[in-house]
């Protein structure tokens, strides 16, 4: 390793197009959060590092820093994830999932925890046959409990009672409340949904493709935490398609 550069394994979020064939990635990093470096050449049908340009990609980045910009000097591929490519639904979910990190990182803020996250379900979307949906549910049901908005799943966020038959999402507290609890900006949903949603964070991401949820519940208890992150990072997930 030469004098002023470092490694970090990371994954990339997001890739956008600069000057002629330049690319500028966001790399989320096990060890250092996200990092924003510039990849040069990239684009020139032979350049070496074309690989490294692509969202997923999983590599062992050398970065180096010149002046105010981060340069990623090599890559060596870990994982590209191709094959999330291939399925369509796959490819949406894994797609937000890459989204909300962006969102949720601060530049620089180790977050070891949501990288782990990440990584298996990526492994579990690429290698496995879930249904991609509950790998978003999972993943938002754990990004949220990392990012202190955990959601319980068991009582009424307002009187602690249990749930009957009427039970609500209230965005603004961030949970599931009672029919007897008042609520401002809310959505109903099933206990069968509720019930699915329960089924979903009591399964390890690596079992996630022994599940079956079905299609109705999925889509309730998809759209819910789609709207709570909404909710809780102030932003909608754009490649969300429920
Ligand atoms: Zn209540």
């Amino acid at each position: 390793m030469n004098q002023g550069e470092r490694i970090e394994k990371g994954i990339v979020l997001r890739a956008i197009n600069y000057q002629e064939s330049d690319k500028i990635l966001t790399i989320f990093t096990a060890d250092e959060g996200k990092i924003v470096a510039k990849l040069k050449s990239c684009r020139q049908p032979k350049a070496k590092l074309k690989f490294a340009g692509q969202p997923f990609c999983f590599a062992e980045w050398t970065l180096v820093q010149k002046g105010e910009h981060c340069i990623v000097a090599n890559a060596l591929e870990i994982e590209s994830f191709f094959d999330i490519s291939l399925d369509y639904d796959k490819l949406i979910v894994a797609s937000c999932l890459l989204e909300m990190c962006d969102y949720v990182l601060n530049p620089e803020e180790p977050s070891g925890a949501l990288f782990v996250e990440l990584l298996k379900c990526l492994k579990m979307l690429a290698y496995h046959t879930p249904q991609p949906q509950i790998v978003f549910c999972k993943f938002a049901l754990d990004l949220f409990d990392l990012s202190g908005y955990k959601i319980e799943l068991d009582r009424c966020k307002q009187c602690n009672g249990e749930f009957n038959t009427h039970i609500i999402f209230d965005y603004d507290l961030g949970g599931f409340i009672c029919g007897m609890c008042p609520c401002s900006a809310g959505k109903e949903i099933s206990l069968g949904a509720l019930k699915s949603l329960n089924i979903i964070q009591n399964t390890e991401i690596e079992r996630l493709d022994s599940i079956k949820i079905n299609d109705i519940n999925l889509k309730e208890i998809s759209s819910v935490l789609a709207e709570n992150f909404a909710f809780r990072f102030n932003k909608h997930i754009k490649s969300l398609k429920v």
